[in-house]
């Protein structure tokens, strides 16, 4: 184990960068070491930050704009934070280029759809008639519906299970998604809970929310984050 440098994206408001203690805790607890990416300009800057990681974890929050998929705002589209979403487009492309490892949680998974040319259901309450609950009220950590998981995939490679438990934190999800991304699984309601490339050695994007689970040491959450952080110390071996 090299103890890789992992990125990890920030949510900002006015005042502050902020992001919850599960990711950084999770990648620790895998053995990356995490380094927090803030709003950078300079595309110099940013280049150098992109270099001394071996990985990218892409994090939860806001909606993203529509703008970026190409559809006017849905009158149940959530925050948006433009720095937000013009950072982590770019820090992706970059992170994309390199060919190094990508773990996307949540609003990370949809992004990286995006970015890769696909969209958005703006809001799956109000577009996808008989949808499950993906707005648990419920503790953090708790699974609340099942996904199916297809068998030849890096997901499955890595869980070794064809149904397993999630928990559900969102509001919009993937629509449709464009090669190299391909769906690795969907919620019983069709909904999209994990997209991952077939081009790229570690490009995995998740719906649910992982390092929530991982602190309370779910078994299946800890090999994702451990899969990732492997791929990220094969990344630093061939260097
Ligand atoms: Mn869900």
């Amino acid at each position: 184990m090299l103890y890789p440098i992992i990125g990890i994206t920030l949510d900002q408001d006015d005042q502050k960068f902020f992001i919850n203690h599960d990711y950084v805790q999770a990648v620790i607890q895998a053995g990356g070491i995490p380094l927090l990416i803030p709003f950078l300009r300079d595309p110099i800057m940013i280049q150098k930050m992109v270099e001394q990681c071996s990985g990218l974890l892409l994090t939860g929050g806001k909606d993203v704009d529509p703008f970026y998929y190409g559809e006017e705002p849905s009158p149940n589209l959530g925050e948006i934070i433009p720095e937000r979403d013009e950072i982590e487009l770019k820090v992706f492309e970059l992170f994309l280029q390199q060919n190094k490892p990508i773990l996307a949680i949540c609003r990370g998974c949809q992004l990286m759809n995006i970015a890769l040319g696909g969209d958005l259901y703006q809001d799956i309450a109000s577009q996808i008639s008989s949808a499950l609950n993906h707005d648990q009220h419920a503790p953090r950590g708790y699974p609340t519906h099942t996904i199916d998981i297809k068998k030849e995939s890096l997901l499955f490679d890595i869980i070794g299970e064809k149904k397993i438990r999630v928990n559900s934190y969102h509001h919009q999800s993937v629509k449709n998604v464009c090669p190299p991304l391909t769906i690795s699984a969907v919620a019983s309601d069709g909904v999209v809970e994990a997209v991952e490339s077939i081009s790229h050695p570690f490009l995995l994007g998740v719906q649910w929310h992982p390092e929530g689970m991982s602190v309370l040491q779910d078994k299946h959450a800890m090999q994702l984050f451990s899969s990732f952080i492997n791929a990220c110390d094969l990344v630093e071996k061939n260097y």
